[in-house]
C-alpha cells in the first residue's frame, strides 16, 4: 500500500472530514502525552495505580471515540462539525481530573488547559471560546476548593489560592487572545469572499456591455481570436456576422435617448433568445452588433440572420410603440481559409453597407 491509499484508508477522501480527523488525532495525540505524564506520576509513586488506569483508559476512550464518531461521518450535519466544543470541554475535564489525582505533581497540568484553548479558534466563534474559558475557571476553582478540603496537606490552601490566581488570569488572557484569532480568522473569510464577489463583478464588467448585457467589443475581439484558432486547427468554417440596426437616429429623434436605449435593449434580448448557444454576439458600437456564428457555413447562417432580423421586424419595446418599424440590416461573411481576421469583418461591413443601399432590413453576403 503506498502512503496516499494509507492515509485515504485512515482519513477518507472528504476534504473537510480529512481537516476535523487530523485536529482530532493531533488533539489525541496530546491526550497520549498527558497519558504518559500520569502514568509516570503512577510509576514515581506519586499517584495510585487505579486511579492513573482509570483516568488513562477513560482519557484515551474517549478520543477513540472522537476520532471514530467523525470517521463514521456521524459528525456531518451537526451545528460544529469538528466537535471542537465537545473536545475542549472533555479535554478541561480531564485536566481537572488529572489535576485531582496527580497531588505532588498537579503543577505539570496548568499548561494543558492553556493548550485546549488554542484548539478553539480553528472552529469556534469568540463568543464559545470565552464561554469555554469561563468555564475551565470555574470548573478548576471548584475542584481547586474541594482537594484543599480533602487533602490539606497536600493540596495546601494558601498555595492553591496563588495556583487558583495565576491560572485564572491565564486561561482567561489566553482564551481571550484565541477569540482575537477566531474573529481574524471570520474577517479574512469574509474578505476572501468579498474579494471573489468584487473579481467576478469586475470579470463581468470588463467583459460585458453595461446598456445590453451583451459582449463588449474586447471581449468579442478574443473571442474571435480564440474562433480563428480552433478554425487553423480544425479546418471548420465560422462565419462573421454585422448587424445594425435600421434608421436608428428617427427612433431616437421619436422616442429620446430612452426610447432608444430601450430599443437597444429589447434587441440585445431578442438575440440572445435567438442566436444558437455555441454563437456569441456582442455590441460592437452604438447601434452596430457583431454575431460570432461558430462552425458555420454561409448559407446556413443566413437562414439563422434571416429568422433575427424576421423576429426585430416584431419588436415592441413599452415606450416606444409607434408606427416607427424597427429593422436592421446585416452582413455576413464566411471566414476564408488563410485570412486574417480583420479581412472576414471588413467583408462583413461592406455587406452592410450593400444592405442599406438596396433598401435596408436585408441580409446580404460578404
Ligand atoms: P442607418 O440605417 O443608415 O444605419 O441609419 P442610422 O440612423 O441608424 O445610422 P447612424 O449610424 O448614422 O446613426 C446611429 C445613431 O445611433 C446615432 C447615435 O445617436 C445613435 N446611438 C448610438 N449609440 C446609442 C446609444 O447607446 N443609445 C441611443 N439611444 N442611441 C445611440
Ligand atoms: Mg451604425
Ligand atoms: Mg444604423
Amino acid at each position: 500500500m503506498t502512503a496516499p491509499t494509507i492515509a485515504t484508508a485512515l482519513l477518507g477522501t472528504d476534504p473537510h472530514q480529512r481537516i476535523r480527523l487530523l485536529q482530532t488525532a493531533i488533539a489525541s495525540l496530546l491526550m497520549f502525552a498527558a497519558a504518559a505524564a500520569v502514568n509516570y506520576l503512577v510509576w514515581v509513586g506519586i499517584t495510585p495505580v487505579w486511579q492513573g488506569v482509570v483516568w488513562t483508559v477513560f482519557t484515551l476512550g474517549t478520543f477513540a471515540g472522537f476520532l471514530l464518531f467523525i470517521r463514521l461521518g456521524f459528525n456531518r450535519g451537526l451545528a460544529d462539525p469538528s466537535l471542537s466544543a465537545a473536545q475542549m470541554v472533555m479535554a478541561m475535564l480531564v485536566s481537572v481530573w488529572a489535576y485531582a489525582i496527580a497531588n505532588a505533581g498537579r503543577g505539570a497540568v496548568f499548561p494543558a488547559p492553556m493548550l485546549t484553548m488554542m484548539f478553539g479558534m480553528y472552529a469556534l466563534t469568540p463568543g464559545s471560546i470565552r464561554r469555554i474559558g469561563w468555564f475551565a475557571v470555574i470548573v478548576f476553582g471548584v475542584v481547586m476548593g474541594v482537594m484543599t478540603q480533602l487533602k490539606p496537606t497536600v493540596y495546601e490552601p494558601r498555595v492553591e489560592l496563588v495556583h487558583f490566581f495565576v491560572f485564572s488570569v491565564m486561561i482567561l488572557t489566553v482564551s481571550w487572545l484565541a477569540s482575537q484569532l477566531s474573529r481574524l480568522r471570520n474577517r479574512l473569510r469574509t474578505q476572501k469572499a468579498e474579494l471573489a464577489h468584487a473579481l467576478e463583478r469586475i470579470q463581468d464588467l470588463a467583459t460585458h456591455d453595461e446598456l445590453t448585457g451583451l459582449f463588449n467589443r474586447r471581449h468579442m475581439q478574443d473571442l474571435l481570436h480564440l474562433e480563428h484558432q480552433r478554425c487553423m486547427r480544425s479546418g471548420h468554417p465560422f462565419c462573421i456576422v454585422m448587424l445594425d440596426l435600421d434608421h436608428f437616429k428617427r427612433i431616437n429623434d421619436a422616442h429620446g435617448h430612452a426610447g432608444g436605449d430601450a430599443v437597444l435593449r429589447a434587441f440585445a434580448d431578442e438575440a440572445k433568445a435567438c442566436i444558437r448557444a455555441s454563437d456569441a454576439i456582442a455590441r460592437w458600437g452604438g447601434e452596430e452588433f457583431l454575431l460570432l456564428m461558430t462552425d458555420t457555413r454561409a448559407s446556413l447562417g443566413k437562414l439563422g440572420v434571416e429568422r433575427l432580423r424576421e423576429r426585430v421586424t416584431a419588436l415592441r419595446p413599452p415606450g416606444v410603440e409607434s408606427s416607427l418599424p424597427i429593422t436592421l440590416s446585416a452582413g455576413l461573411a464566411e471566414h476564408r481559409a488563410g485570412e486574417p481576421i480583420s479581412e472576414t469583418i471588413s467583408r462583413a461591413d461592406q455587406a452592410v453597407y450593400l444592405a442599406k443601399a438596396q433598401g435596408r432590413n436585408r441580409v446580404v453576403m460578404g
